[in-house]
This record gives C-alpha cells, sequence and structure tokens, in this order.
C-alpha cells in the first residue's frame, strides 16, 4: 500500500507542477495537455514519467533541448516522500487522505508563492473548503475547530494586515484561515508565532549575505506558515503539551 502511495505522489508532484506553472498564470490546469513551453511539442508516453523521465532526458525537453527547471524533479521527489512518510504515520485512511491531500495544496502554494510571491485564491480558498468538509467528518480539530480556527487565522492577520498597511498580502491572510481550519483556534497562532520567528532565522542571515537589511524587503512568508501548519497538523498536540509542561503557558 505505501509503495502504491509513494508512486501516486510522484504523479501528483507532477500534476502539481503543471499547477505551479498554469494557476499563476491563470490558465486551465487540464487544457491543453502539457506542452514544452519553448518549443510546444506535446508530451507524452515517456516524457510524463514523473521522477524518471527527468532523469533520462537529463533535464532538457526532447525535442528541442531546452533546460528544464530542476524545480519539477525535486517537486516529484518531495511529493513523493511526503506522501509515503504521511500516509505511514497516519492512522486510518482518513487521517492519512487528510495530511496528503492538504500537503498537496501546501507544496503548490509554497512553490508558486517562492517562485512569484503569489498565493492564489483558487488554492487558498479551495483549502478552507476541504479542512472545513474534513473537520465535518472528525479530522483536524473537528468543525466547530475549524470554524473558530479559520476565524481566529483571519482575524489576526486582517489585524495584521491593517496595522501594517497592506505589507502582510491578503494572500497571507487566506492562508491562515485555511491553515487555522486544520489546527484549530489556539494552535493557529502557536503556527503564526513560530512561522514569524522561523522567516526571520533564515531571513536575516539570507539577506545579510546578499548585503540587503530586512526592512523594507518583501519576502514570501507563506512558506513558513505551511511549513509550521503541516508540523502542527501532526505533532501540534503535543508541542502544546511540551510548551505547557515547561513554560507552565
Ligand atoms: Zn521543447
Amino acid at each position: 500500500m505505501t509503495l502504491f502511495i509513494i508512486l501516486l505522489g510522484a504523479i501528483m508532484g507532477s500534476f502539481g507542477n503543471v499547477c505551479i506553472y498554469r494557476i499563476p498564470r491563470k490558465e486551465s490546469i487540464t487544457y491543453p495537455p502539457s506542452h514544452c513551453p519553448r518549443c510546444n511539442a506535446r508530451l507524452s508516453g515517456i516524457d510524463l514519467i514523473p521522477i524518471l523521465s527527468f532523469l533520462v532526458l537529463r533535464g532538457r525537453c526532447r525535442y528541442c533541448k531546452e533546460a528544464i527547471s530542476v524545480r519539477y524533479l525535486i517537486v516529484e521527489i518531495i511529493m513523493a516522500i511526503g506522501f509515503g512518510v504521511l500516509w505511514s504515520i497516519s492512522m486510518g485512511i482518513g487521517e492519512g487522505l487528510w495530511l496528503i491531500i492538504n500537503f498537496f495544496i501546501f507544496v503548490v502554494l509554497a512553490v508558486i508563492d517562492l517562485e512569484c510571491m503569489l498565493l492564489p485564491n483558487k488554492l487558498t480558498l479551495t483549502g478552507i473548503v476541504i479542512g472545513l468538509v474534513f473537520a465535518g467528518f472528525g479530522l483536524g480539530p473537528g468543525l466547530k475547530g475549524a470554524l473558530l480556527g479559520g476565524a481566529a487565522g483571519f482575524f489576526v492577520l486582517a489585524l495584521i494586515r491593517v496595522v501594517s498597511r497592506g505589507k502582510m498580502g491578503g494572500g497571507d491572510v487566506k492562508l491562515l484561515t485555511y491553515i487555522g481550519t486544520l489546527v484549530g483556534p489556539w494552535q493557529v497562532f502557536f503556527v503564526l508565532f513560530f512561522s514569524a520567528l522561523l522567516g526571520v532565522l533564515v531571513n536575516i542571515p539570507l539577506l545579510a549575505f546578499q548585503r540587503r537589511n530586512l526592512q523594507g524587503e518583501s519576502i514570501p512568508f507563506g512558506p513558513y506558515m505551511i511549513i509550521l501548519g503541516m508540523i502542527f497538523m501532526i505533532y501540534g498536540d503535543v508541542i502544546v503539551d511540551f510548551l505547557s509542561k515547561y513554560f507552565l503557558l
């Protein structure tokens, strides 16, 4: 079963790459079929096998030899490994599906945010609906927790957006709303706090290295919220227990 899920992850990684390319360009994700963006050659058969075709073709279009971004390979590998790991640590099919479906949306969102500084509504709003539907079946924080979590995520970031005069993007507000439906009304604040901390810890050395400073830079914040969101979906209760035990929260 796990092997099947890993294969499914690789295939979904390939589909995720299509989403990453097309959604920010407002193209349909189902039509036309995959083609090389440079020479327009339609891809078929061997060109579409996830991971392997990239390796066999050594990262180039078979027809025009245009280099294909290594991002395609990385996304397929991350999806394959992520699906396999999440499925094997999940308890039951419901939780397994909850984890891998949201992981898929998370990876697509994170890569689009890194490449385009954009968190498309199509993905965040779909995520909110998916989070609520799963919660209706008792997954994550349950329906009440998901509604409150979504509301908490929305209001805290909407407030920060107003106070910061729009420095926080509207997409970030919808993303934290989505994450709130997955982790509930208390943990969503932990997600926000730790993702801001992680963002600062990563970006200060990065910007220093590039001889820029944090002030006045726009940094994609989505990927940090996504990493913390995923961690709290799995270990949220353990982390909160630990923190309340040792820091008397
Ligand atoms: Zn080509």
